[in-house]
């Protein structure tokens, strides 16, 4: 008999839902988690008096009355909703690209359709959209492309746009209405108290180890528990053996400044290459922090290496082919689950995240678990 019905591997949004729908449904869980923190990158930290994203910005946005309702069971969320801006030498444009971007990238442009007329005369010679540029060109028209996508996209991901896939510029909202909400989702929001005391509230009563990355002591993590549910990287759960997959990483350059009010807006977008990073983050903005002093993050895109942090899976051919060898190894192991983004090898949203532990709570404890 062993101690724990459950290991799970990662403390982030997969690992976290899953334990708390499994406690739910009598089982018995250790969280085991490599960092010194719970939350996986959605974690956040006060400083001074103002909630900092620790990796970066997190928003949350979903159109999932569950994953809504679930996820307020635990904090408050605020209102708030993300209208970046977007800097190119000087110019400032709004996000993401709707009417407001048009009229003031193009002075003889006011309605949709004049918009509709620019960028159609813009994207003549795109006959096939066979990557990144070619897509973004008949998306938007070539004056966006060369302003707002381009040097942000080669920085972010470290290679030229025509060597990317098309799908990546798909994430982003295109409208032709004067509105700069980043995102079309029904529900939006910062938790008022930070993401951090969501996830303490979703692990209430349950065992919890800090800095313990279960490959120090495989074998011994192993015996704890009946099943493992894993969310860390695939090839590094199989050795490597059909090699390494490629990520994109990041840095994040935290400063405390002694001014009010930096940018005016949560996020600005850098969208010229010249300039190293691709944006900045100022934290107080995401809850409408009146207080005085302000704590900002420069975001560099950076190549990953081995032991770096891998952010963003590099899903073009070659690495979804390894990917789907290890996916193969890991139907083969029934008592190892795998979860969230980094088992999976795909850039999830946190919402789409619950959605993928709630499913596979389902598979276990049944449907009415969620
Ligand atoms: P993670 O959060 O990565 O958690 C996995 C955990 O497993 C980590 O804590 C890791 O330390 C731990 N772990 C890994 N290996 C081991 C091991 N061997 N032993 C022990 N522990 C281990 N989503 C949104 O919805 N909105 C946003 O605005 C947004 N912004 C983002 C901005 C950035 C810069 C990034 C990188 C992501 C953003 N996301 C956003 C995506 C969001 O971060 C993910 O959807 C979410 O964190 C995924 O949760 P997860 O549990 O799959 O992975
Ligand atoms: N993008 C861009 N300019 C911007 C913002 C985004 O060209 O100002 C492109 C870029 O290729 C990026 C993709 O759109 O990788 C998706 O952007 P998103 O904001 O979803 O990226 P994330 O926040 O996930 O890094």
């Amino acid at each position: 008999m062993k101690k724990y019905d459950y290991l799970i591997v990662g403390s982030g949004f997969f690992g976290s839902v899953f334990a708390n729908l499994a406690t739910k449904a009598g089982k018995k869980c250790l969280v085991i988690e490599k960092r010194s923190h719970v939350g996986g990158n959605a974690y956040s930290e006060e400083k001074n008096g103002i909630m900092v994203h620790v990796y970066g910005a997190h928003i949350f946005h979903t159109s999932n009355e569950k994953v809504w309702s679930y996820i307020n069971q635990f904090g408050e969320f605020n209102n708030f909703v993300n209208c970046p801006i977007a800097k190119y030498k000087g110019e400032v444009y709004n996000l993401p690209f709707n009417m407001n971007t048009f009229s003031k990238m193009w002075k003889d442009v006011i309605t949709p359709q004049e918009a509709k007329d620019k960028i159609a005369s813009q994207r003549k010679g795109v006959t096939e959209i066979k990557n990144l540029e070619q897509q973004a060109i008949s998306l938007v028209g070539v004056d966006i492309y060369e302003k707002l996508i381009k040097g942000y996209t080669e920085k972010q991901w470290g290679c030229s746009c025509t060597d990317l896939p098309a799908f990546i510029i798909k994430r982003l909202p295109l409208r032709f209405v004067y509105d700069n909400n980043y995102f079309n989702d029904k529900y939006q929001g910062i938790p008022a108290k930070g993401y951090t005391k969501i996830f303490e509230n979703m692990l209430e009563g349950i065992d919890q180890k800090y800095n313990s990355n279960y490959f120090d002591d495989r074998e011994y993590y192993d015996n704890l528990a009946t099943k493992v549910v894993y969310t860390g990287a695939i090839d590094e759960f199989f050795d490597y053996c059909y090699g390494m997959l490629s990520y994109r990483s990041l840095r994040f350059e935290e400063s405390i400044l002694d001014e009010d009010n930096f940018q005016g807006v949560a996020v600005v977008n850098y969208t010229e290459k010249e300039i190293p990073y691709t944006r900045i983050i100022e934290h107080k903005h995401f809850t409408f922090n009146k207080c005085k002093g302000t704590i900002i993050t420069k975001e560099y895109p950076l190549t990953w290496t081995k032991g770096s942090e891998p952010y963003y899976p590099i899903n073009d051919d070659k690495n979804n082919a390894i990917y789907e060898k290890y996916a193969d190894l890991a139907s083969k192991n029934p008592n190892v689950l795998f979860g969230g983004r980094l088992a999976n090898y795909k850039y999830y949203d946190m919402d789409k995240i619950i959605e993928t532990a709630f499913e596979m709570a389902r598979k276990e404890f049944g449907p009415d678990i969620i």
